[in-house]
């Protein structure tokens, strides 16, 4: 992943796996099944990446040819955060690379205030179910992050819960410079890590071009 040159909190993904995926899922015609598996696959290569600096200690162990100290990851099991309900199709994939990991829930909606553009939005949050707070990581997901004003609601309840600022790090499909800016500025010591980097966002505050509602997508209720 590369670091962008605005924001000293951003990480884009370069991997030609990752964008050739997220490509796949944009396309509309993207079948649910297909962009499920294909969340999860993109979930895995960027859960790959972001656990580059987990801490390691080393245990003695014995090989069938000799004894040796081997390293093993230090600490806590690793926590998974989904923010309900998109950031679920996230989860599968990182667990395949820490299949030890406790996974919490955050559940928040964000209601209209108008209906009518611009439309505001409050956010009504749930549920929140978290471990315990001592884990080196904690990895907060949602495939979108737009406004960044979930975002910063499901970080604002991981801090109150007593989990440290700098042991989280933020996964995201699909981000736009608004939302980095409102996480960036609210949580600096949380970085972001992003498949992708996109323009805007339209007057019902959806990515542009992004891929649509994720939730909607990932759980065809999109006509429900
Ligand atoms: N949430 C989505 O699912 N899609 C967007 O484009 C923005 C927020």
């Amino acid at each position: 992943m590369k670091k962008h040159p605005d924001f000293s909190n951003l990480h884009v993904a370069d991997h030609p796996l990752i964008l050739h995926k997220l490509s796949l899922m944009r396309d509309k015609n993207c079948p649910k099944v297909m962009f499920r598996m294909l969340l999860k696959e993109i979930g895995m290569l960027m859960g790959y990446e972001l656990t580059k600096s987990l801490p390691l200690t080393t245990r003695k162990i014995e090989t069938p040819m000799a004894p040796m100290d081997a390293p093993v990851l230090d600490g806590e099991d690793p926590v998974i955060v989904p923010i309900l309900r998109a950031g679920l199709g996230m989860v599968e994939g990182l667990e395949t690379v820490m299949p030890q990991a406790r996974v919490g829930h955050i559940g928040m909606y964000r209601k209209a205030l108008n209906d009518t553009p611009p439309i505001e939005y409050e956010f009504v949050e749930y549920l929140a179910k978290l471990p315990a707070p001592h884990s080196p990581l904690f990895v907060l997901v949602d495939p979108m992050l737009a406004t960044g004003m979930s975002a910063k609601h499901a970080l604002d309840v991981m801090v109150r819960h007593g989990i440290e600022e700098d042991r989280i790090k933020f996964m995201v499909l699909v981000a736009v410079k608004e939302g980095v800016q409102v996480i960036q500025d609210a949580y600096p010591k949380v970085p972001i890590y992003t498949a992708a980097l996109d323009d805007v966002l339209d007057e019902r505050k959806y990515i542009l071009p992004g891929l649509g509602d994720a939730g909607d997508r990932l759980f065809g209720t999109e006509h429900a």
